[in-house]
This record gives structure tokens, sequence and C-alpha cells, in this order.
């Protein structure tokens, strides 16, 4: 970190500077320019908050160098994470598909799509048990009934599951029956929430807020492993952009940029990202293409009576083939 002193500020005031940062192990470097003085921060930087420099009137400006999170960097970690879930593998070149329904509705319909989604080749099984819905009055989750549902579903397939937790008072009960701990968009920056999830140590999947930025993320993941995970999975899944053709704009750039500054693996989410089942194999083919670890893609086997994202679920047929299509553009971009 790099500190730009103000022209003319009295040597008291500098020396107060340097106290205060100095005694929390920093090493501090005056560089001497032709008209400005400037001031350099070395050692641990991640801790300091733009905010706790800035308070010294002194300081006319802040540059970083290096970046505020430390455990999901790629500086500290170089080579890509390889994470072995329940035996699928994800990151480092292995690609995996997580599928399923938005929501868990009923026995009958996450069995028939978890046998479905399997024979196609998918790694995972998703479904909601606890939804994040916009209106009190839309269709929440069979929530608890929903759990063991999935959890039969494994059983019958052997899949193992991704759902999202919405609040802390089923972290217990996560931590027991969930493979792959699912964060939504909306609670990427509950921060409580990520520290208590990394403290049970179990793999996350941790999907990009609507209107975060790639290194807000990022923060979110530190987040998460600072509580003690050390597998926290990526997802971009559309962010909030002026364009309403399209539920959300797909940030696909965020594939390449993520990998540039982290280890963790990225995963697409073509299905929140356009809002339309016809998008979703594009935009899938697209992430495959642009160096993705995997997809989370929506498959439902009545769309039209889903109770929730029937509009972007895909039918079976349509994953089997995408899977033969994904297999190929990934053969042909190696
Ligand atoms: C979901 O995956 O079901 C979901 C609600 O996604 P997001 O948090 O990305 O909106
Ligand atoms: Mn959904």
């Amino acid at each position: 970190m790099i500190l730009i002193l103000k022209p003319g500020t009295p040597e008291n005031e500098v020396a107060i500077l340097r106290s205060k940062f100095e005694s929390s192990g920093i090493i501090i470097q005056e560089i001497q320019g032709e008209n400005t003085r400037m001031i350099g921060f070395a050692g641990d930087t991640s801790r300091i908050t733009e905010d706790e420099v800035l308070v010294h009137p002194c300081v006319e400006k802040i540059m970083r160098v290096s970046e505020p999170y430390k455990l999901v960097n790629k500086k500290f970690h170089p080579t890509a994470s390889i994470f072995d879930i329940m035996g699928r593998k994800i990151g480092g070149g292995n690609f995996a598909v997580i599928a399923g329904p938005c929501s868990v509705e009923s026995e009958e319909q996450i069995l028939s799509i978890a046998e479905d989604v399997k024979q196609a080749g998918a790694n995972f099984l998703r479904g909601g048990a606890f939804k994040p819905r916009t209106s009190p009055y839309a269709f929440k989750g069979l929530e608890l009934d929903g759990l063991a549902l999935l959890e039969q579903a494994r059983k019958q397939t052997g899949l193992p599951i991704v759902t999202e937790i919405m609040s802390s008072d089923y972290l217990e009960i996560f931590a027991e029956k969930v493979d792959i701990i699912q964060v939504g968009a909306r609670n990427m920056q509950n921060f409580t929430l990520l520290r208590q999830i990394g403290e049970l140590k179990k793999p996350v999947l941790l999907k990009r807020g609507l209107s975060s930025t790639i290194e807000e993320l990022l923060m979110s993941a530190e987040y998460i492993m600072s509580g003690g995970t050390t597998q926290v999975i990526l997802c971009e899944r559309g962010i909030r952009t002026f364009e309403t053709a399209t539920r959300n704009t797909l940030d696909l750039s965020a594939i390449p940029v993520l990998h540039e500054k982290s280890h963790l693996p990225v995963v697409i989410d073509p299905s929140h990202a356009s809002g339309y089942a016809s998008l979703v194999a594009p935009l899938s083919l697209a992430a495959a293409a642009c160096g993705a670890d995997g997809l989370i893609i929506e498959v439902h086997n009545n769309p039209k009576l889903a109770l929730c994202d029937g509009a972007q679920s895909i039918e079976p047929d349509l994953f089997a083939d995408l899977m033969k299509k994904i297999d190929r553009v990934r053969e042909a971009v190696k």
C-alpha cells in the first residue's frame, strides 16, 4: 500500500501515522519524489482499511499494490485448486456439472429429475429446499421435507447434493445432510452467515451478488475461508445491468478474471443469468469455451408446471443433448 502525503504536512502528523501502523507490525518506508512525499506500507496490509488511513489528515491518496484478500488469492496459491467432493473433481481442468430443479417440489419430481440428470452425466444434483423469493407470498420451498427428499435422491442416484442455506438456524442440519452448501446471490454479503458456514469446513458454492463486483465476491469467499473451509466454488450467475432482454447479464469475463486473481474453481449459472430456457445452451457452451470449471443448470421434467423458475428450466432431453455439446466444445478449445 502506498500513501501519498499532502504537501507541507507537519512532521508530528507523519509521526502519529507511523507509530500507529508500526505498532501493528507494518514496515514503513519513506519515498521522497521530486515534489511528492510518499509512504510505503509493507507486510500484511490486508487487514488495513482505507478508512483507517484516510482518517489521518496528512494523507491525500492511497494506492493498494496488493489485494485485500489472501486465502483466495492466486499469489499465495499459484496452482488452480482441485476439490474432490465425494469422488467428483472440480477445478484445474476438471469440469463438473450441477443440475436439477430450481426447487424440490415432490418425491416424484426430484427422483425423476435426479435420475435423468445422472443418466445425462451430471456430477451433482441441485434443488432448492429453502427458496429466496422476492414475494413473501410465492412458494418458498418444502424446507426440511425438501432436504429429506434430496437425501432420498442422493441415496437413489449417488449424486452429491447442492442446496441453498438461508438462515443460520439450519447450520447444523446442513452440516450433517448437505454435500455442497450453496450461498445464494442475496446472501453473498451476509458476513455473519458466511463466517459461520466457513466454520462448518464443508464445500461451499458461493454465488455472486446481483450487484457485486468481482472483488466483493472474492472478499466474501475470503470470509468463508477465514472460518476454516478450504473448498469454495465461485459462481457467476448474472449481474444487474441496464439490459432488460434477459433476467440478468451473464458476465463471462468473470471467468478469466477470477482465474487470474484466484485459485478457486469458477462455475457459471446460465439459468439465472438469462431467465430463458432457450438461452441456457448457448450460454453454457460459451462458458465452457471460456474456461469455466463447471456449470449449474436448472432442469425440470415439466417446466410449465414448475413452482419456481419454469421459464428458465430446460427439459431433461435438452440437458442430455447439451452435455454432449459441452464435451465437444471443451475438446475443441483444449
Ligand atoms: C438458485 O440457484 O436457486 C438461486 C436462487 O440462485 P441465485 O441466488 O443466484 O438467485
Ligand atoms: Mn431458480
